[in-house]
Order: C-alpha cells, then sequence, then structure tokens
C-alpha cells in the first residue's frame, strides 16, 4: 500500500499521457472518500470532470461463489472456475500443465475479510458520487453485460 499523495502524484503523470486524451476507465481508484476528493481536486486542476462513477453491483453470495470456485494457475495465471470453467483433470491447468489452486485471498474467509474493508472504506463513495451525480450502478448479476449499461451511460 502507498501513500494517497503518491498515488495522486502517480495518477496525474499518468493522466496527462497520449493515450488518456481521448478518455480513461479507473478500475478500482479511488477507493476512499480521501482519494475521491483528491481526484476531484486534480481533475479541476486539469480542467477536466468524471462523466461517470460506476458501480458493479453483486450480492455477496454471488461474489462469494464466483471467488471461491475460482482456480488459477500458479505457473501462467490462467484463470479457471470449478463450476462454470473446470479444468479437463482437476487442479492441473490446460495450457500449462501447472497447478491450477484456489488463491489465499479467494478463500471465504479472505473474502468475508476483503468486503469488510470494502463496506467500510469503499462503500461511502456510492453516497460520494450520487451527490455529485456521477453514480451509475449496473447490476452484474442480469444478463445485460455490464459493458453495455455502462456505454449506454457514457456513449
Ligand atoms: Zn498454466
Amino acid at each position: 500500500l502507498v501513500s494517497d499523495d503518491l498515488i495522486m502524484g502517480i495518477m496525474e503523470e499518468r493522466l496527462q499521457e497520449d493515450d488518456c486524451k481521448s478518455g480513461y476507465l479507473l478500475d478500482g481508484f479511488p477507493r476512499t472518500i480521501p482519494q475521491a476528493e483528491a481526484l476531484k481536486t486534480l481533475l479541476e486542476k486539469m480542467g477536466e470532470k468524471l462523466d461517470a462513477a460506476v458501480e458493479i453491483d453483486v450480492p455477496k453470495d454471488v461474489i462469494l461463489d464466483r471467488l471461491t470456485t475460482r482456480r488459477t494457475c500458479e505457473d501462467c495465471g490462467a484463470i479457471y472456475n470449478v463450476k462454470s470453467n473446470p479444468t479437463k483433470v482437476d487442479g492441473v491447468c490446460d495450457k500449462c500443465g501447472g497447478a491450477a489452486v484456489q488463491r489465499e485471498d479467494e478463500t471465504e474467509e479472505a473474502i468475508s475479510n476483503r468486503l469488510n474493508v470494502y463496506n467500510d472504506q469503499t462503500a461511502p463513495l456510492v453516497g460520494f458520487y450520487k451527490e455529485e451525480g456521477l453514480l451509475l450502478s449496473v447490476d452484474a448479476t442480469s444478463s445485460q453485460s455490464v459493458l453495455d449499461a455502462i456505454q449506454a451511460r457514457i456513449g
């Protein structure tokens, strides 16, 4: 973990690169109210503003089910799911023969801890961006793709 000041310095440099000129998507940032406020200040300084803050809304039981069934190859990083996309041989990566395992941060206990951190630190951003008129909440359990919902809003 790095300080917010360092993160904002990196953000400021990165957002000024050529590939950000026609737009960008920040994934997993901001994670806290202080970061959201710092981002707002930075964008005002750059003469820009956000189009939307996207909340990808998935119930806790669905998150637990999706993550606890995920398996990742220790060697090549390929991702499987024991229910929806299993390896041909249990625990063996189809692509490289490495071990397809459950990551330590994807056990039920670890995910519950991560969700608690989310509820304490990140969930308040929903109210923050709602007040800013920027919140786009997407139901990620429906069959409509998340991308479609975002494009419908932003174009
Ligand atoms: Zn592999």
